[in-house]
This record gives C-alpha cells, structure tokens and sequence, in this order.
C-alpha cells in the first residue's frame, strides 16, 4: 500500500545518517513513484513531489542533525497541505431555516447512504433534519432512503411524479410546515457525466437554493476523480466533497487528488456502513494516516482531555518528552471504548487495517486491558519499567487473567509507546502555513 511504500522509503533515509542530494533525488523519486501508483493524478504528483524536493533542499533539512525526520516532516506538511490544511467546517448559514444541502455525484458514488450518514450526524448535534428522497427514476431509491431514514429516525419526504424540482420544492415546504431545520436533498446520478444529470441538478439547484452542494466521490474512483469533479464544478458547482467508501481497498489517489484538483475541501469522509460511520475530514490526521502514523495523535488528544487538570500538566510534560504511561495507554484505551468500540478505532492506529483484515481484532481485549492495568500499583503504572517477571505474576493474580496475558498487554504498550517516541519530531512542530485557496 501507500503507506508502506512510504515507510520503506523513510526507513531507507533514516538508516543512512546524513543524507546528500541525491540521497534526496532518490527518494522523491520512490515517493513519485508511489503516489503515481495509489493512481494519484500525474498533475498532482508532480506539483506535490516538486514542493517537497524543493523544501528537502534547503539547508535546515540537509544540514540538520537528524534529516530523515525532517524529510518526513516536510512529506507530512505537504501531504497535509495537499489535503487542504484545516478541516473546513460544514459551512452552513445561521441566518436562514431551513438550511438546504444538496448531495450530487454519480450513481453508485454513495449519495443516498450519505444523505442519511449526514442526517444522523446532524441530529446527534441537536439539528432536527429533514430528508427528501429526489431519484425519481428508480422507485427502490426512495424505499433506500425511506429505509434509512427511518434507521436514524429521520423524517423522509417522497412523492409519487417524475419531477424533481417538484419534488424537492414540496420537501423543503414539508421541513418548514414541522418546524426543522435543515434539509437534505437526495438526488439523481448517471453512470458517467452527462447533460441530462447536469441539467438536472442545475434545475434543483435553482429551485431551492442549496446552502451547501457536496458532490460525493467514491474513494475508489482513483483519477477519474478529477474528470468528474471539474465536469459538476463547472456545471453545477459544488462546496465540498463527501468521500465515500473510504473503509474499501481504495489506493487513496482519490482523496490525495480531489482537493488539488477542484480546489474544494473534503468536508467528511464516509467509511462503512453503519450510520455513525460519517465524521468530518482532518487534513493532517489524513495525512498522517497515510504516512502509517495512525491516527493516535487524537486519541491522545482525547485521553489527555478527559484527565484531571495537574495530570494534563503532567502528561503533557511526558508527551513532550514523548513518553506514554500506562496510564496515558489505560486512557488511550478507555476512551476508544467510549468512541465505539476497537472495529472503529483499530483502522486508525498504525497497521491497524492490516489487523483488521487479518481478524486480528479482539473486542474483548480492552476488558481485560482494564482490569489488568487496575491491578498494577500506582508506581508500576507510571514507571512501567519496574514491572518484572514476579510483579508480572503478582498481576496476573490480582485480575485473574494468565502471565502471557499480562505480557500480551505489556507488549502492546511497548508498541505503542515506541511508535509515540518516533512519531514525536513531526509532532513537535504542526503544519504550518496558509489556508489553502
Ligand atoms: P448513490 O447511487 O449515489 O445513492 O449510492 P448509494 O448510497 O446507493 O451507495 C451505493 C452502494 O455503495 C450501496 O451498496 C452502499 O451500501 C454502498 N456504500 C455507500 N457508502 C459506503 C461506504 O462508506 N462504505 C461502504 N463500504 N459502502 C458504501
Ligand atoms: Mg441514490
């Protein structure tokens, strides 16, 4: 996958100390040709590989004592940068009820499980949304949405006819007629680009007003992306883009190539089929996803959040000096059960894919985690390096689980802690720069 070609190249630079030029000329052109690989867009690849051997030349990353790191760093920020910076916000407007949004992509790109991912997602944030189903060409479309509408106990508004604009007219009248707040049009897609489909959307778009278009994109579409992206901008134009399937085996050159492309931020990313599987999309989280950081930078995030003022203090001295507890790790851990569970989580660790794939995962895990950790001293949680064979056995007792589980979860948190020291250099220092345009 990408991110391991990534990491080979990485691995390759750290292990040659200082590096030259052509130290450099070399590795860009392994990353080139990874990217081109993950079917990122020519166009893209070049622009993104020029401005990173461009900033790998200058001498604070050539002269500098530790140049790998800073290789990686500078490989971060672009990838970030690539991706759009900052997440951008849905970006709907206060001073008008109901909020109208319009999904508009090809068919199959995801529009419908979509409209109903975002309907959740807004109603869990105490919006009271309204969706209305517009695909008057297949009747199953509207049963789809109906369907998932009423698995998020969200309203659906259909009606028999073959007109859309009609259609979504009578649905924003049906939102304002029971007092909610924010409309979801679900529409038509084609198979390919055409003039019927944009004509159509052109045709929605003018009869109610959209405060936000999102063109959805199957992360599978790869190139293509941008061929389609720039045939709805500039027919119908658009605000942002929902990727959808993003839990598939997409090479990722979708994502990497949209931004760069229209010039339109990704506002969520959809992975799964569950209805909570929508959440917005953070440029750099991405980026470090790709460059197989993981995701843990926000689980520590989370897990310093829900601790007691003195030990965020306390914990953010070790973070700095990039070293993690078994507290920080009980933390990290509580509070991957809190956001739903290892499936959803384990995807944003480092391998976790992989692990995911392999049905490495255990659910049951994070119990025994629990109760092992609860039954270790408080000195053995935060110097976890006095924990030998005998107190290993003293645990095991204590929470009644076998040594081999014990060792199991020490394991793991020298995982982890390893990977929280190598991750740290680029932590350091966040992405900085402009907004993209
Ligand atoms: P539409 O034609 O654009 O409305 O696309 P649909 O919403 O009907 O989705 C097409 C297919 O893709 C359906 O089988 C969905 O279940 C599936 N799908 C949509 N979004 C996702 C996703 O994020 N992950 C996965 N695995 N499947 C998805
Ligand atoms: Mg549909």
């Amino acid at each position: 996958s990408l991110s391991d070609r990534l990491q080979g190249v990485f691995a390759n630079l750290r292990g040659k100390g200082r590096l030259t030029e052509a130290d450099i000329n070399d590795a860009m052109r392994q990353i080139r040709l990874a990217l081109l690989e993950a079917d990122v867009n020519f166009k893209v690849v070049r622009d993104f590989v020029s401005a990173a051997s461009a900033r790998c030349m200058e001498s604070e990353v050539l002269d500098s004592l530790t140049p790998a790191q800073n290789v990686v760093k500078v490989v971060l920020d672009e990838l970030t940068r690539l991706l759009g910076e900052v997440n951008e916000g849905l970006g709907l407007s206060p001073n008008r009820v109901p909020n109208v949004i319009m999904l508009v992509g090809l068919q199959g790109s995801g529009k419908t499980t979509a409209a109903a991912k975002l309907a959740y997602l807004l109603k869990s944030q105490g919006r009271r949304p309204q969706l209305v189903a517009c695909d008057v060409y297949r009747p199953a479309a509207a049963d789809q949405l109906e369907t998932l509408g009423g698995e998020v106990g969200v309203a659906v508004y259909r009606a028999p006819g073959t007109d859309p604009v009609a259609i979504a007219r009578a649905g924003v009248q049906e939102a304002i007629d029971n007092l909610r707040d924010v409309v979801i049009v679900d529409t038509a897609g084609r198979l390919h680009v055409d003039d019927d489909m944009m004509a159509e959307a052109q045709g929605l778009k003018e009869a109610v007003e959209p405060d936000q278009i999102l063109m959805v994109v199957d992360a599978m579409t790869g190139q293509d992306v941008v061929n389609v992206a720039a045939a709805f901008a500039e027919r119908v134009d658009f605000d942002g883009v929902i990727m959808s399937k993003m839990d598939g085996d997409a090479r990722g050159g979708g994502a990497l190539s949209v931004r760069q492309a229209t010039g339109k931020p990704i506002k969520f990313i959809s992975s799964g089929e569950r209805p909570d599987s929508l959440e917005a999309f953070h440029p750099d989280r991405m980026a470090r996803r790709i460059l197989g950081m993981g995701d843990v930078v926000s689980l520590i995030e989370s897990a310093v959040k829900v601790q007691a003022e003195e030990e965020e203090q306390e914990a953010a001295e070790r973070l700095a000096k990039a070293d993690l507890t078994l507290n920080d790790f009980l933390d990290m851990n509580r509070q991957i059960r809190k956001m739903g569970g290892v499936s959803k989580l384990i995807s944003a660790l480092p391998g976790g894919d992989k692990a995911l794939a392999s049905g490495q995962v255990d659910e049951g895990a994070l119990d025994h985690m629990e109760v092992i950790i609860s039954s270790m001293t408080k000195a053995e949680r935060s110097k976890p390096d006095l924990i030998n064979g005998s107190r290993r056995a003293r645990i095991a007792a204590g929470a009644g689980v076998t040594v081999t589980e014990v060792n199991q979860l020490m394991k793991r948190y020298a995982e982890t802690r390893k990977m929280v020291k190598r991750m740290m250099p680029a932590l350091d220092a966040p992405a900085k720069g402009k907004k993209g345009k």
